[in-house]
């Protein structure tokens, strides 16, 4: 009997062992001596990952291709004439003294999809495509890779302007053979992109605690840097009177105990921080007659996430305002919120079903790839735990059963965009009957 395309691909799996393997190997390109991952975008040892990385995409029989943001792929190329790309996978470069599961999973897991498929002879309708995003981390220039490819980069993106100076990142470039003036170049036409799916491990407890295998991500928090510097008048701590001296660090204070209430009040379920204050002149004798602060809000909701944008503002100004200060406030950084796709979404919990893996939908409440994807093509993110809920640091662990449950997801997750796209097959769960997916129809991406 003829099996349908669908079902015998839904039954593909992960080779386990080749994607540990992988693990190994690359875990040693950047190894610090503390354990660490020291694999920082653009470095000797992020270039030797890609060198490495490479080299697996030409031993697997994929086409390797890069770009002129140095985002890194292998392509299993579809027979059809004119397919679209469906994307996947996530970063190999690390923060300093970084771990060895963010992003790196997510690319090897991408490559390991593809070899799945390229040994299945799937005959996919779409090319499928295994990529490493440069600079992710933003050692120079965050999520800088996929912010390229979905051209929402400006073309003069690495001039120095004001006190701005990516004269660091341009010789960076430029020592990993890239010429820094042709980034815009990695734009897609999003006409030829059928989708991007990235796993990625979660970085916080939710899983963990929740008991939950799978996180499928709803959307991915958006954030707002500013930079806020209040002035007031230096003065000399002992002889100016208490109730007239323009203090600017009092303000700044102010401002940051009543942004914390604020936000506790008004808007539930996002996110102050302020990281950083510089104090001037900073002595212990001399009033402060500068205090500058960074200042970030993240929300999931980009109406919110302006509600409090706006809130930061207004508050400064009140709170200068009432210590006799000027404020200048200075937008650093907007990320926008992203939602991911229904599309993709539906085929993660179709997956997740099929597989029998438990799940939860969350909000990703740190910035990832699909941040901007998202914005040219139907995305969608795949979380599996962090023990412990540990990051960023050696001691970065998930369980190796989650990474292939994980990556199990993601190849599942593929076959369905990959077929339902070009509207082959119904998505039908294993243990239900065959069925039509509707919702699938509907977000078509
Ligand atoms: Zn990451």
């Amino acid at each position: 009997m003829h099996t349908p395309p669908l079902d015998r691909l839904l039954q593909l799996r992960v080779n386990a062992e080749r994607l540990y393997a992988d693990f190994l190997e690359i875990q040693a390109i950047g190894l610090a001596d503390d354990g660490s991952l020291d694999r920082v975008a653009l470095s000797p040892q992020d270039v030797a990952a890609r060198q490495w990385f490479a080299s697996r995409i030409e031993e697997a029989g994929l086409t390797v291709r890069d770009d002129d943001a140095g985002n890194m792929s292998g392509v299993l190329p579809s027979r059809a004439k004119r397919a679209r790309t469906l994307l996947v996978g996530s970063h190999l470069d690390s923060v300093a003294n970084g771990g060895h599961y963010d992003g790196v999973i997510g690319v090897l897991a991408a490559l390991e999809c593809l070899r799945a498929l390229k040994e299945a002879d799937a005959d996919l309708p779409v090319n499928v495509e295994a990529i490493d995003f440069t600079d992710d981390e933003g050692t120079f220039m965050g999520m800088f890779g996929c912010r390229a490819l979905a051209g929402a980069l400006p073309p003069d993106a690495l001039s120095d302007s004001g006190t701005a100076d990516y004269g660091a990142f341009r010789a960076a470039m430029i020592r990993a053979g890239m010429q820094p003036s042709d980034y815009y170049k990695a734009r897609r036409d999003p006409a030829n992109l059928a989708g991007y799916v990235e796993l990625h491990i979660e970085q916080g407890p939710r899983l963990e605690r929740g008991d939950k295998q799978i996180g499928v991500v709803l959307g991915i928090v958006g954030r707002t840097n500013y930079e806020i510097t209040f002035n007031g008048e230096a003065g000399h701590s002992g002889t100016t009177d208490m109730y007239r001296r323009r203090d600017a660090l009092r303000g700044a204070a102010q401002f940051i105990m009543r942004m914390h209430e604020l936000v506790r009040e008004r808007f539930g379920d996002g996110i102050f921080n302020c990281g950083n204050i510089q104090v001037y002149p900073g002595n212990f004798n001399v009033i402060p007659s500068r205090a500058t602060l960074a200042v970030e809000v993240r929300h999931v909701d980009t109406d919110l996430l302006n509600s409090m944008e706006t809130a930061v503002i207004s508050t400064a100004r009140e709170c200068a305002a009432t210590f006799r200060l000027d404020v200048i406030p200075r937008l650093i950084v907007r990320f926008p919120a992203a939602a991911m796709h229904p599309s993709v979404i539906s085929a993660i919990k179709d997956s997740c079903e099929d597989l029998c893996f438990s799940h939860t939908d969350l909000y990703s409440y740190s910035g990832h790839s699909p941040q901007f994807l998202s914005a040219v093509t139907p995305s969608g993110m795949i979380f599996i735990p962090s023990i412990g809920g540990i990051s960023h640091h050696r001691d970065e662990r998930t369980d190796w059963n989650d990474v292939v449950n994980g990556a199990n997801v993601l190849l599942n997750t593929l076959v369905r965009l990959a077929l339902v796209h070009e509207g082959r097959g119904s998505v039908a769960r294993r243990s239900g009957d065959l069925r039509t997916d509707h919702s699938a129809n509907r977000h078509s991406p």
